[in-house]
């Protein structure tokens, strides 16, 4: 988990520039999403690191959509993206204190470390998992 002691921020942008952020206080470590919409939204399975909505701040945020994301559980999930390069950058249950923030989308270096993989129920059929962090079929559960 990446913490950002007193003035200290981590910093986050799309790949154009029309979307920047900083995020103060701490940062969950990066847990891999493996269900099909991550994996539609990102092209990939989704990286994403945690932190609480209050502390995203954005510097620009011009280039910023958001998608309303359902599923069969809530329809409260909105998915953002920068609309001029398409960057796909947060994921965020409305009702729910944190939002997800794809790791890439971080500037180096992060501090952070994958720690494990969820909706393993969904993964692609093109790839595996190759190591050997905790894997849960739906959300994370201890
Ligand atoms: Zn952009
Ligand atoms: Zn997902």
């Amino acid at each position: 988990m990446a913490k950002n002691e007193g003035n200290q921020k981590t910093r986050g942008r799309c790949l154009c520039g029309q979307v920047e952020f900083e995020i103060q206080g701490d940062l969950r470590d990066v847990v891999n999403c493996h269900c099909s919409k991550c994996r539609k939204f990102h092209g990939n399975y989704g990286a994403y690191t945690s932190v609480k909505f209050e502390n995203l701040k954005f510097i620009k945020q011009t280039g910023l959509k958001w998608f309303k994301s359902t599923t069969d559980e809530t329809d409260n999930v909105r998915r953002g993206f920068c609309s001029e390069c398409g960057s796909s950058l947060f994921w965020h249950p409305e009702d729910q204190p944190n939002i997800a923030i794809a790791a890439g989308s971080l500037d180096s270096p992060t501090d952070l470390k994958t720690i494990g993989h969820i909706w393993c129920s969904q993964i692609g059929d093109f790839y595996a998992i190759k190591d050997d962090l905790p894997q849960f079929g739906k959300r994370w559960s201890d």
